[in-house]
């Protein structure tokens, strides 16, 4: 838990003068940051969250956290992982909360790392909360979450104003394993773009779900598997195929279903980038540019 400057690696130094230049937030001893790590490319971790990877004791990370974030650890900090996937120990959910919460009241600087946004269908709040009946402080860090992020990776903007002036975001799995109780038709009329988490298991009935309440069944759709990783996977379908298309896919995986998958094919800039791939300047098939050219 040394801060002597020389016992510091080069990198940490340069965390450290990052931090101080922007004015960023001391992590004081006893305290629990909740932070994002972003969906996959570590690239997209936010300052802030490098800052508290660079200055805990202690780091409880999830399975979706890419472990090259890790490296950026102190030297002698603890990493523990919390994850529950990747045939690797399931961590509950109680334990994960119960040994924040003791750390913390050891005089740790607890890093709680998480895939995404630590509040977007992650349990960061339950895990929040627990700290606040416990007394232990804590602090939010926000990431890029997948939804949105891994669909920037794969070229398709949650909204555009041709497209979708609203967007819905949705599990796919409820807290009993199966699809939420929503009301459905609610969901299908609500926003032109619905974003899916976790929704590769009940994807066929979900596009039931939807059609049945009046969504058009040719509608575009997208599962971006991996996204932002160097392993990501884009599959082009629509809402009438969903079900068969995530059968051949792997998690994890986002699903996005509207008219704003269609922008896909002017803005695919990592197909552009990897694969040469041409990108059509007017996807929707609009001639009325409003760009000025
Ligand atoms: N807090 C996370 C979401 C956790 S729930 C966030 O904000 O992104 C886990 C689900 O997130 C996965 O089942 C999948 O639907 C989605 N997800 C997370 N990382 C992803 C990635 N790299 N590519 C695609 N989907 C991802």
């Amino acid at each position: 838990m040394s801060s002597d400057p020389i016992s510091i690696p080069q990198e940490h130094l340069a965390a450290r003068r990052l931090a101080e230049a922007l004015g960023l937030p001391a992590f004081d001893p006893g305290w629990v940051w909740l932070a994002g790590a972003g969906p996959g490319d570590p690239g997209l971790l936010t300052v802030l969250g490098a800052h508290a990877i660079a200055e805990a004791d202690v780091i409880l990370y999830d399975a979706l956290v890419n472990d090259a974030l890790l490296k950026f650890a102190r030297p002698k900090a603890e990493l523990v992982y919390a994850g529950k996937r990747g045939g690797k120990q399931s961590a509950k959910q109680t334990d994960i909360s119960r040994t924040l919460v003791s750390y913390a009241r050891k005089g740790a600087r607890v890093l709680r790392l998480k895939g995404g946004d630590p509040f977007v269908f992650g349990r960061g709040a339950e895990e929040a909360l627990t700290l606040a009946r416990a007394g232990v402080p804590f602090r939010i860090v926000p990431g890029v979450t997948a939804g949105i992020g891994g669909l920037a990776y794969a070229g398709i903007p949650v909204t555009h104003r041709d497209t979708n002036h609203a967007v819905t975001f949705v599990t796919g799995h409820g807290a009993d394993g199966n699809l939420p109780a929503l009301d459905w038709n609610a969901v299908a009329k609500g926003s032109p773009t619905l974003v899916f988490y976790m929704a590769l298991a009940h994807a066929d009935e979900i596009a039931r779900k939807l059609i049945d309440a009046g969504r058009n069944a040719d509608e575009p759709a997208a599962i971006v598997s991996n996204a932002t990783s160097g392993g990501q996977i884009v599959g082009v379908t629509t809402l009438a195929r969903l079900g068969k298309e995530a059968k051949t896919v792997d998690a994890p995986a986002i699903v996005v279903i509207g008219e704003n998958v269609r922008l896909r094919e002017g803005l695919d800039w990592l197909g552009a980038l990897n694969e040469g791939r041409v990108l059509k300047p007017d996807p929707l098939g609009r001639s009325k540019l409003r760009d000025v050219s």
